[in-house]
């Protein structure tokens, strides 16, 4: 099935109530701002190369702001407060960008993946939320990431969004993902590894310890 924008927006606003026990609406309210959802659109070789509103009032700048400044990505994005990279005059704006390939995924993928974007959400907005992220959460979080193409001494270590803080929150969101939605997923392990499907995981990830 392919998805509306509608769909997608729902779906969003669910996981952020079910996993972070946040009031997405609440969120957009108290800082005045909206969320625009931006579809990509992919060449052949999958990059992105064009994009359009798929959620949101249409502000005809948008997309070509969008473009201009560089901000399509491959697969899926959050940006926080993109008003401050784009020229959008009067306008407070969020912006979840998600590729061709997302809107026809299967509901396993897609929830996994929107549960990914709303970890970067969560970090970069500084919003309070209802997960607890202890120590051992920490240490999980870094063995996850060993297996994908974020790596301590991988040509991608220092990647500004995939931080060892995201992936200690990625780990109890996944926990929490599982639970919530247990006939979309096996298990904690199964959530994790849809959530991070476009991150090269190369091996199973066998040596973390995975809460039941
Ligand atoms: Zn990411």
């Amino acid at each position: 099935m392919r998805y509306t924008g509608k769909d997608i927006q729902n779906r969003f606003y669910e996981l952020a109530m079910a996993i972070f026990r946040f009031d997405f609406t609440q969120y957009l309210k108290e800082r005045s701002k909206e969320l625009y959802g931006i579809h990509l659109i992919m060449n052949k070789s999958r990059q992105a190369v064009d994009c359009n509103i798929f959620f949101g009032d249409i502000i005809p700048t948008l997309t070509s702001e969008i473009k201009q400044r560089g901000l399509l990505s491959v697969i899926a994005a959050y940006r926080v407060d993109a008003d401050k990279e784009l020229a959008l005059p009067n306008i407070k704006a969020d912006l979840l960008m998600l590729s061709d390939t997302l809107l026809d995924a299967d509901e396993k993928i897609l929830m996994a993946l929107l549960t990914h974007e709303l970890c970067h959400m969560v970090i970069d907005s500084k919003i309070s939320h209802d997960l607890r992220i202890e120590q051992d959460a920490r240490s999980e979080g870094e063995k996850v990431r060993t297996f994908t193409r974020y790596a301590k001494n991988g040509p991608n270590e220092h990647d500004c969004y995939h931080t060892d803080e995201w992936f200690a929150l990625l780990y109890v969101a996944c926990d929490k993902l599982a639970h919530a939605y247990n006939n979309l997923y096996a298990n904690h392990q199964d959530a994790t590894e849809s959530a991070l499907r476009y991150d090269s995981l190369e091996e199973p990830m066998q040596n973390v310890q995975w809460k039941k």
